[in-house]
């Protein structure tokens, strides 16, 4: 299933994409897709609905993140191999974990604001995972159980804020309108394998990332289990895995975020994103 959340912001209603692509709304069935619906039951029980009898909705809202209330914005550095050689830094031995504030989360869609000051803001596509149970201290061969489903991230950075402002890296990655997710939370029977997804983003319609989730250096159910050791992991929670190479700061000559970019970007069966990028306003 391909759930989402639609509507202007903090007034999203819950919906499903249909076989053909048709939005349809699942408001009588759910007041919003909150955490408590992400478990294997409450899924269950969507799966078993007539889609057909749920209302089609005919306009093209806008689209919101497509989990309501999300409590923890995990998100791992470095994870692509050729992503740290051309931030010029050794590949990892354990995971990076670092956490995006909540606040950033917007829709897929939303506009990107730079944030006062800003002068090298910067993209990442990124495999998000959605948790859909409670997860503490689980094995890497179960942890495929506790993830509810997918969807992409834009992991939007601030690379000043981030890397010359001081050791640890949430400054630059928890600015508001940091964090577009969506569109849709695909669940995870639709996406047998999570290490064979081919992403890509274009800045202003030309190719910056191509990459694809073969070449993470920690696979999603490695991070899964990884992470658990060091915190619960929540239904709703959600881990953004790391980018592939072709970030603006790895580019060369090096290319930040301007007002009026485009960006555009996407995960094989997982939708696509697009935001412009807009100048700071309070
Ligand atoms: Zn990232």
């Amino acid at each position: 299933m391909k759930l989402v959340r639609y509507g202007n912001p903090g007034k999203e209603k819950p919906g499903l994409i249909d076989a053909d692509g048709q939005l349809r709304d699942l408001s009588g069935v759910m007041g919003d897709i909150t955490p408590d619906q992400l478990g294997d039951k409450a899924l269950a029980r969507l799966r078993r609905l007539k889609v057909d009898q749920l209302a089609r909705v005919r306009s093209t809202p806008r689209l919101g993140c497509p989990v309501a209330s999300v409590g923890k914005f995990v998100a791992i550095g470095l994870n692509y191999a050729d992503h740290a050689a051309e931030a010029g830094v050794p590949i990892p031995k354990e995971p990076v974990v670092f956490m995006k504030a909540t606040s950033c989360i917007q829709g897929p869609d939303d506009p990107v604001m730079l944030p006062r000051g800003s002068v090298k803001g910067d993209w990442e596509v990124e495999l998000g995972v959605v948790v859909g149970a409670r997860a503490r201290y689980v094995s890497q061969k179960d942890a495929l159980e506790f993830v509810a489903g997918y969807c992409v991230v834009n992991d939007v950075s601030e690379r000043e804020f981030q890397l010359e402002r001081g050791p640890q890296w949430d400054k630059g990655k928890g600015c508001d309108t940091f964090g577009p997710i969506g569109p849709w939370l695909v669940t995870r029977d639709e996406v047998p394998n999570p290490q064979k997804l081919s992403m890509w983003l274009d800045l202003n319609g030309e190719r910056r990332q191509s990459g694809n989730t073969r070449t993470m250096i920690f696979s999603v159910a490695k991070l899964v289990s990884y992470v658990s050791q060091f915190m619960t992991l929540l239904p709703g929670d959600v881990i953004t895995t790391g980018t592939p190479p072709g970030v603006g700061m790895g580019s060369k000559p090096q290319r930040f975020l301007q007002k009026g970019d485009v960006m555009a970007l996407g995960i094989e069966g997982l939708g696509e994103q697009r935001q412009r990028v807009v100048p700071f306003r309070r």
